[in-house]
């Protein structure tokens, strides 16, 4: 498995959508600047209120689909998911790496997210299986991650919860 050799791979893109702070005000706009390599050059990436809420959307479903605990449960999610999709894949070496990308270029911007991000956690789900997808088991953080270890042993969404989680198990131990 070797789909975490773009840093920039469509499901890290939806793993960060569902990972996003949908409290915090300006929230998709920063979202969708800071992963602008997803949208054609040029699309406008100012929305309506009814845009914001299609992404909030879409975050909601990818983090549905993230913390489904069965193989039906994920399938139901990630079509509804899927239904809201219009792909047109290209291939493209706008970065200098030959990749896919999975909407329409010229889609509107949340046509252009929602389409990628459905298409790149479907990809992984399908070819590596449901159980890649996960929540952070570090206390208080609920982060979804997507498990690109060789052996599907990943529990945590970062390596900062990771050692997070070391530290506090050690420290109840001393405890003890
Ligand atoms: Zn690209
Ligand atoms: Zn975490």
């Amino acid at each position: 498995m070797d789909y975490d050799t773009y840093g920039s791979s469509a499901v890290e893109l939806a793993i960060d959508l569902a990972n996003a702070d949908a409290q915090a005000p300006g929230w998709v706009e920063a979202f969708l600047d800071s992963h602008g390599e997803w949208f054609t050059e040029g699309t406008v990436t100012e929305l309506s209120p009814q845009q914001q809420e299609a992404v909030a959307r879409t975050s909601a479903l990818v983090r549905d689909v993230a913390v489904a605990q069965s193989e039906p449960e994920v399938m139901d999610r990630l079509n509804a998911l899927l239904a809201l999709a219009s792909p047109r894949p290209y291939a493209t070496t706008h970065d200098g790496e030959l990749h896919l990308h999975y909407a329409r270029p010229d889609a509107e911007v949340v046509e252009q997210l929602t389409t990628t991000v459905a298409m790149g956690l479907s990809q992984v789900v399908v070819q590596h299986g449901w159980r890649r997808l996960g929540v952070c088991s570090a206390e208080g953080c609920g982060h979804v991650y997507v498990d690109t270890s060789r052996n599907a042993s990943r529990r945590y969404c970062s390596n900062t919860c990771a050692s997070r989680s070391t530290v506090a198990a050690y420290r109840a131990r001393q405890r003890t």
